[in-house]
């Protein structure tokens, strides 16, 4: 079933209000299955609703309108609708009791304009708003379903969820949507493409779609199946879910609500393993990620923020030579640094980042963007090079997120 959406209202059109019921609506409409071919915002114009009704009833099956219902001259809406559908008007009394038990409740007078809110075309379906006074209507004809909301989203919200998602299924117009998402960290978009081509490529011949959703530091990947059988739906997301996990192991650290942090910190506690960081670029970012998860205190020491040279030196015993030798942006001083913390808080695992996080600070050799990681476990240490751009707050979030993973695969190994 094909859909469309209408946003009606001048102030959509003058960039005052942003267009965010067509964007809730949207995701309703993908979670039911049904797929929006076009959202149009258009004027508080007569014409240009009866146009835009035209085209889009020409070419779908199910139409929504949100705005101008208000009680207003601007709104234009419900008019302009009796118009295209040959409505008459006719006074409903459920809705004008409604109407008027709102505006006793609210201790306000009401007014003519507010009783011709309960003036309703004859030839449509009434849909209460239980949260205002601007009632929603249901129109068929010629097997296309036209629906008006009021434009206010909180009231659009109610009607959508209460009134039309059950007609709509109770009208069979729905199918079932399984989403999973898979939680990649370390791979940037295009590469993982790449890699899993073949894959995406299967998975889509078996009726599934794919959604890349990259974000800093992590590409989510969401399989959205659409169908009446959900446990084969299920099992054939599973499916695929378990190819893509033997094709990129090392970058997918979760699925749906999963973080990073959290699942470190379950490996840490299944371990019975403790963690302390010593943080140079990261400036305690790691530290915050850690202890937001509930329970970090079980398996979190600490952190030392290193930021200077002498805090490296006095708190995690870095070879003042090696600073001078290779700098603090270094894979032997954040390797130094991970161990000190180690040593430091007497824990098992410890995580070190060092490095250039920018705009400004850059040298030739080790331009902005350039970040160690280190992690130390018992006597060894891993460490890894980032090359990432010059983005302060990018770098800071993608260089704590690649050291948490990179934890979790020591801890994995
Ligand atoms: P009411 O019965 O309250 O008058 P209405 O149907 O006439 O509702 P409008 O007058 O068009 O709705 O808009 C009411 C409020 O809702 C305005 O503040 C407007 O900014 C907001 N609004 C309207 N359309 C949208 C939209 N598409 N996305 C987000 N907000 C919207
Ligand atoms: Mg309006």
């Amino acid at each position: 079933m094909k859909a469309e959406l209408i946003t009606i209202g001048d102030e959509l059109l003058i960039g005052q209000t942003v267009d965010t019921n067509a964007s809730w609506i949207g995701e309703q409409l993908n979670q039911l299955g049904i797929d929006v071919s076009q959202i149009s915002s258009i004027r508080d114009d007569r014409q240009h609703i009866l146009d835009s009704l035209e085209l889009t009833s020409s070419r779908s099956q199910l139409v929504i309108l949100t705005g101008g219902l208000g009680p207003t001259n601007d709104d234009i809406t419900k008019k302009t609708l009796c118009e295209y559908f040959n409505s008459t008007l006719i006074l409903n009394e459920d809705v004008l009791e409604k109407i008027t038990a709102y505006f006793q409740s609210r201790d306000l007078e009401m007014l003519e304009v507010n009783k011709d809110q309960a003036m309703l075309p004859n030839n449509c379906a009434i849909l209460d708003n239980s949260r205002g006074t601007a009632s929603g209507m249901w129109f068929e004809k010629n097997e296309v379903i036209v629906i008006s909301l009021p434009g206010v989203p909180y009231e659009m919200k109610g009607i959508f969820s209460d009134v039309i998602i059950p007609k709509l299924k109770e009208k069979n117009l729905v199918s079932n949507v399984l989403n999973k998402t898979i939680k990649t960290q370390g791979i940037g978009e295009s590469f993982l493409a790449e890699i899993i081509k073949d894959w995406e490529h299967e998975l889509i011949e078996n009726g599934l779609k794919l959604a890349y959703l990259p974000s800093p530091g992590i590409v989510k990947l969401r399989i959205t199946a659409f169908g009446n059988r959900e446990n084969e739906l299920r099992n054939l997301i599973e499916k695929y879910v378990l190819k893509l996990l033997a094709l990129i192991p090392d970058y997918i650290y979760g699925y749906d609500k999963d973080k990073l942090e959290q699942v470190v910190g379950e490996l840490l506690s299944k371990k019975n393993a403790s963690l302390s960081l010593a943080e140079s670029c990261t400036g305690g970012n790691l530290a915050h990620m850690i202890t937001s998860v509930s329970g970090s205190s079980s398996y979190f020491k600490g952190s030392i923020v290193a930021y200077s040279n002498t805090v490296k030196t006095d708190f995690l015993s870095v070879d003042s030579q090696l600073l001078i030798k290779h700098g603090a942006v270094s894979k032997q001083v954040v390797e130094q640094m991970a161990i000190g913390a180690n040593l430091r808080f007497g824990t098992d695992y410890s995580i070190a980042t060092s490095g250039v996080a920018g705009p400004n600070g850059g040298t030739e050799d080790k331009p902005v963007g350039t970040v160690w990681i280190a992690i130390a476990a018992d006597e060894k240490v891993y460490s890894k090079k980032l090359t990432l751009g010059d983005n302060r707050e990018r770098n800071i979030l993608i260089s704590s997120l690649s050291a948490l993973n990179l934890l979790r695969l020591k801890l994995l190994e």
